[in-house]
């Protein structure tokens, strides 16, 4: 059931997207993303005009207050175009570090960090991954921040920072408490302006033929000697996981339903393609059994897809994330791999023209493999669904 509310939001922002943030794709496409910066900034101007800006928000920080279940429809309106999160300053890892903002932060870190966030004055990133270390195992990691005076004294090496080039602050994750017997207790995160002398961009990372830049960025970072006041700890000292739980259940959410936009998308372009292009005169596409099954697998995944992250998504808004666990990780591997069918099929239908960069699909098979790595791999969010299952019965797993 959809409010009233909600139903013209989502009509506002289809008929925005539509009108202004379409025209821009092919430039998004074909060009470095600093070249489309300063059309990317007048529309998001137009969302802030419209009362559609950051609707992720609750009333208390000047949003529309939706659920979490309202904002992933929202998302997957949004999902349709690559640049709609980022226009309507709701992309990750922004939202995910407002989220943690509003939720651990003082008076002064909000001040400094979410307000500015929030108006979209500032970019930020969210810095976790090592390459020593698997990032799909969160309590092994080696960056360390110790104490010196009313100092964090930072030294560690991450990579795939996302938007890290550009950002004003990251929310690192690193080691402040090793002693601590829970290794679920060693980690904290802390922010770290990225002014700071001994935070060192070495290099944009590129990735899936992108160099990317800026927003697009995945960075490689060096922390050296990276001095900042613990004032910056986030929340309490070993609580880095806690916090990062609290994050990823609905940033999973906000991904999964990105990722139905995406689909949708995709299917239209696959019907259209199958309904025009004629592979002998007055046949179309469309007409050949195995294009027809691609059409039904790929309806029937999208639907399915909708109703399980809507599921989760209201699980986790009524009991919160840890009792959603099994959802989340069920929508996390099961919707980023019917993202990969149904890219492939429409691109499959497109022919030659599906892997060019006139239409948007071929960003996105690029772009969306990531979707079964990053934030828990496929196979370790099967993992926790069969270790869940086979509890039931008795037999103990561990990871
Ligand atoms: C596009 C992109 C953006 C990212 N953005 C960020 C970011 O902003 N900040 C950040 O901190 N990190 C980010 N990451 C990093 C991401 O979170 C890690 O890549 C992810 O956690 C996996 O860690 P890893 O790459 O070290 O792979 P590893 O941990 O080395 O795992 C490699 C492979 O081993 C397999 N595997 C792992 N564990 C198991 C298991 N238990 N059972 C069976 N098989 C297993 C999986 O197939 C996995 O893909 C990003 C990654 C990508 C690709």
């Amino acid at each position: 059931m959809i409010s009233d509310k909600l139903q013209k939001t989502l009509q506002s922002i289809r008929e925005f997207v539509q009108t202004d943030v379409l025209p821009l794709e092919p430039d998004y496409l074909n060009r470095p993303f600093r070249q489309v910066l300063s059309r990317l900034r007048e529309l998001r101007s137009k969302a802030k005009a419209l009362g559609l800006w950051a609707p992720h928000l609750p009333e208390s920080h000047g949003g529309p207050g939706f659920t979490l279940p309202e904002f992933g429809r929202i998302s997957e309106e949004l999902g349709r175009t690559p640049t709609g999160h980022f226009i309507f300053n709701c992309q990750a890892p922004d939202i995910g570090n407002t989220e943690i903002l509003m939720e651990y932060g003082t008076e002064e870190q909000k001040a400094n960090y979410l307000e500015p966030l929030i108006r979209g004055d500032i970019r930020s990133c969210f810095s976790m991954t090592e390459p020593e270390c698997p990032g799909s195992n969160p309590v092994w990691m080696n960056t360390k921040a110790v104490k010196d005076g009313g100092d964090y004294v930072i030294n560690g090496h991450k990579w795939f920072t996302s938007a890290a080039d550009g950002a004003a602050f990251a929310v690192v994750m690193l080691i402040t408490n090793p002693d601590a017997e829970s290794p679920y207790q060693r980690a904290s995160q802390v922010i770290v302006p990225t002014n700071t002398p001994g935070f060192r961009i070495v290099r944009n990372i590129p990735v899936m033929g992108d160099a990317g830049e800026d927003y697009a960025s995945h960075s490689e970072i060096l922390y050296e000697n990276c001095r900042v006041p613990q004032s910056n700890l986030l929340g309490e000292e070993g609580k880095g996981f806690a916090i990062a739980q609290h994050r990823l259940g609905p940033g999973r959410i906000h991904h999964c339903m990105r990722w139905i936009g995406i689909c949708e998308r995709a299917f239209d372009l696959m019907c259209e393609r199958a309904a025009k292009r004629e592979i002998s005169p007055g046949k179309p596409l469309g007409s050949r059994q195995m294009v027809q099954e691609w059409i039904a697998e790929s309806r029937a995944e999208i639907n399915a897809s909708r109703l399980l992250v809507l599921h989760a998504a209201e699980k986790i808004h009524h009991e919160g994330s840890q009792a959603a666990r099994e959802e989340i990780s069920i929508i996390k591997f099961y919707v980023a791999n019917v993202l990969q069918r149904v890219l492939d099929r429409a691109i499959q239908v497109h022919g030659a023209l599906g892997l060019t960069e006139d239409l948007v699909l071929s960003y996105w098979y690029r772009h969306e493999r990531a979707a079964r790595i990053y934030d828990g791999p496929d196979e370790v969010h099967k993992s926790v669904v069969a270790r869940m299952a086979l509890k039931k019965y008795g037999v103990n797993v561990s990871l």
